[in-house]
């Protein structure tokens, strides 16, 4: 990772924290190399809010840190269906068929949100510039990265690009998971003690991970290889 000009000042980085998996690991990550000046997490109506919220609480609180919930109530209304709470889609007479395919469960525009990182990024970077933190930490990976350009290293690269220009002190992205898959990321997170029973990577606001959508599946298929291959149980709980 590049350093930047403030680098010897800094108060570490700012974390964007949804309380799924990869941002956790990365989070743990970060936190074994440098200070975190604070973690970050996003309220934008999205159908599992309260359980992400709930997830990020326990964790700051774990790691003992300062951590901002910014509402973006505004960016409910461009949410996809997925990701739209049950009650306000039955509020506007709207329904949700279930997907009919396994390609159509993983289409990634069902779930995409309109520049969710780019727009999240920017976010953090204001915090980040203001605190004088060096850097910017969010979750990338290698297995959404094939699906999601804003889960890649040229998308980190950009955005750190970007914000040479958009901050004085010149704000760095890092995305320490970004060449990982997601059993990698359950490797990495036992490694750090991760405390993976707070971790909610759900799209649903089910009592327990559901278990069926594309995110809860990619972790379980996760889970499972690593146990099969080294038996190590990371403990996610899924129906
Ligand atoms: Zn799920």
């Amino acid at each position: 990772m590049t350093g930047s000009p403030s680098s010897s000042a800094s108060n570490g980085a700012v974390v964007l924290l949804s309380g799924g998996l990869d941002s956790t690991v990365a989070l743990a990550d970060v936190l074994s190399r440098q200070p975190v000046a604070c973690v970050l997490t996003f309220d934008y109506g999205q159908r599992a809010a309260a359980h992400e919220l709930k997830a990020t609480r326990a964790i700051a609180q774990h790691y003992g840190l300062t951590h901002h919930i910014i509402p973006l109530p505004w960016l409910s209304d461009l949410l996809p269906k997925a990701l739209t709470p049950k009650q306000v889609l039955q509020d506007k007479g709207l329904s949700l068929a279930a997907p009919a395919t396994e390609a159509e469960l993983f289409d990634v525009n069902r779930v995409w949100v309109p520049n969710r990182n780019g727009l999240f990024l920017n976010i953090a970077a204001c915090f980040a510039e203001a605190l004088k933190a060096d850097s910017i930490v969010f979750g990338a990976n290698a297995e959404e990265g094939v699906d999601f350009p804003d889960n890649t290293e040229t998308f980190r690269q950009k955005m750190s690009d970007v914000f040479a220009y958009s901050t004085l002190s010149g704000v760095q992205v890092q995305a320490p998971l970004v060449h990982l898959n997601k059993t990698e990321i359950i490797e990495r997170g036992l490694a750090l003690k991760v405390p993976f029973e707070w971790v909610w990577s759900c799209y649903e606001d089910a009592e327990i991970q559901c278990g069926q959508c594309p995110s809860c599946i990619r972790v379980q298929n996760a889970q499972r290889q690593l146990e099969a291959q080294t038996g190590k149980a990371a403990g996610l709980a899924f129906q």
